[in-house]
């Protein structure tokens, strides 16, 4: 029997291949969520603070059977600054300025390891910013040393230890490191191989070297290699696209992310080096977009949902399949029912039924974590209708598939008429094909929708009014 303050099981079903319809794209194109959480984070406040958050982990301890742990790790410092950049990061080349961060981290963790049973196993690690690489061989080394004293590693070989690495700095060497001190997964941002695009946007990558090191890390026996590529960016096009994507079939990566570039220099300041007059227009974006899925495709990946592929023989492909694929933070993931601990400046935390984020600014986490403190900024407590609304999202964006009435019942409410203003907004969507709706209250993704996740999940969101802009949150095109 889960508690209260459980996340709720979400799962069942499996996508039909999808559909790619440029009209249908253009046409619903909004910003919006990419749901890695349901409320998104735009909606946490400063009343939820670290002694609940220590209260709710102390709960969490109290499950019949231990609910395994997640833990991401950020690292905000990089040496260079793309231009396209909307991450919180710190941009320095003084190595030094590590040195205090890690020492605050290892007290962060120290504090996480004490709220949390030892029984209690510590199933997935990400290391991410910023730049992971940023900190060199042996703090990283320290960095899992102290994880490993407070938490339990799992030995089981599902785990997904995973850290993102710049393949502008990080060698050969350094891979073997990470392979040795555990890390299975690595993830590496690549964006586009082309030259001009590279220097457009500063960030200049050889092909060759980064193609190197995927190689290199399969044969180190790293599980699995994450590219991510971005689409829109500055003098891009279908071509250069398409040659990067061919040059990193060479390697075939197990998984790959393709992001829009949401070019919003009025709220993230490096994006303002960029020139507008070279970005490509939405048509292009649709065709590079296009061109992509389909080459993709004929290459035997598998769309998984929201930007997201992967290789037939990756294991979130057999999770898509057979229903059981879930979504956090770190995007979709094998793994259910974590609760998530996230350490360092700006990192969320999903624990109970609560997320929860630190401080966002450099010198209130070192300030907070001298004092002993968690530096828990702000948060929220999944109300009971928040609970039912992430179900439904959460299951949109794994299964494709939705039974209202079912995650009604399961959180002990009856049917009656819940959600008859969201069926209403959705008949548009129904008569262009994105859903369909078997009965009255199952919701299914069809192969057109598969591409407007998003859009039929802001349905369910009763933070976004149904028409309504909303600025902070990314575009398809
Ligand atoms: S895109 Fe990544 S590597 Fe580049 S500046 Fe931003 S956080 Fe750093």
């Amino acid at each position: 029997m889960l508690s209260d303050t459980s996340p709720k099981p979400c799962g069942g079903g499996g996508f039909p291949p999808p559909d790619f319809d440029p009209d249908l794209i253009r046409r619903y194109d909004r910003s919006g969520p990419r749901y890695t959480s349901y409320p998104t984070a735009l909606q946490f406040t400063t009343s939820f603070d670290a002694a609940r958050l220590k209260e709710l982990a102390q709960f969490s301890n109290e499950e019949p059977v231990p609910r395994a742990l997640s833990l991401y790790v950020h690292i905000p410092f990089c040496s260079t600054l793309c231009f396209y950049c909307a991450c919180n990061k710190i941009v320095t080349r003084n190595v030094s300025r590590a040195v205090d961060y890690l020492e605050r981290l290892h007290s962060e963790v120290a504090m996480y390891g004490q709220l949390f049973d030892d029984d209690r196993e510590l199933v997935q690690l990400h290391l991410g910013g910023g730049t992971p690489t940023f900190l060199d061989t042996g703090q990283i080394g320290q960095l899992l040393a102290q994880i490993s004293g407070h938490f339990r590693l799992t030995d089981d070989s599902s785990r997904d230890y995973s850290i993102e690495i710049d393949p502008r700095t990080v060698s050969p060497d350094t891979l073997d490191h990470l392979r040795e001190i555990g890390f299975n997964r690595i993830s590496m941002g690549v964006q586009d191989f082309d030259p001009a695009v590279q220097k457009a946007i500063h960030r200049e990558q050889p092909c060759e070297e980064t193609l190197s090191l995927i190689r290199h890390a399969r044969a180190r026996g790293f599980r699995s290699t994450n590219v991510d590529l971005i689409y829109g960016l500055p003098l891009q096009t279908v071509s250069s696209f398409i040659t990067t994507l061919d040059r990193l079939l060479e390697v075939t990566p197990d998984r790959l992310s393709i992001f829009h570039y949401a070019h919003l220099p009025h709220l993230f300041a490096p994006q303002q080096r960029i020139l507008e007059s070279q970005l490509p227009d939405s048509d292009e974006k649709l065709r590079i977009l296009g061109a992509a899925i389909d080459r993709l495709s004929d290459a035997g990946y598998v769309y998984i949902g929201m930007d997201h592929f992967a290789r037939e023989d990756d294991p979130l492909v057999n999770a898509f399949r057979d229903g059981t694929l879930h979504r956090n933070f770190q995007g979709y993931s094998t793994h259910a029912q974590c609760d998530l601990i996230g350490v360092g400046v700006s990192a969320i935390s999903h624990i109970g039924n609560s997320y929860s984020q630190n401080t966002k600014a450099l010198s209130n986490y070192q300030e907070s974590i001298g004092a002993g403190k968690l530096p828990v900024d702000r948060g929220l407590e999944l109300s009971r209708d928040d609970e039912i609304r992430q179900c439904i999202i959460e299951q949109l964006m794994c299964a494709g598939e939705v039974n209202l009435n079912q995650v009604l019942f399961e959180h002990r409410l009856v049917r009656g008429e819940y959600f008859a203003n969201e069926l209403e907004h959705l008949q548009p969507l129904v008569d262009d094909g994105l859903v369909t709706l078997p009965s009255p209250s199952v919701i299914r993704v069809t192969r057109k929708g598969r591409y407007l996740l998003r859009n039929i999940c802001m349905i369910f969101d009763r933070y976004i009014e149904p028409d309504a802009e909303t600025p902070r949150h990314s575009r398809v095109l």
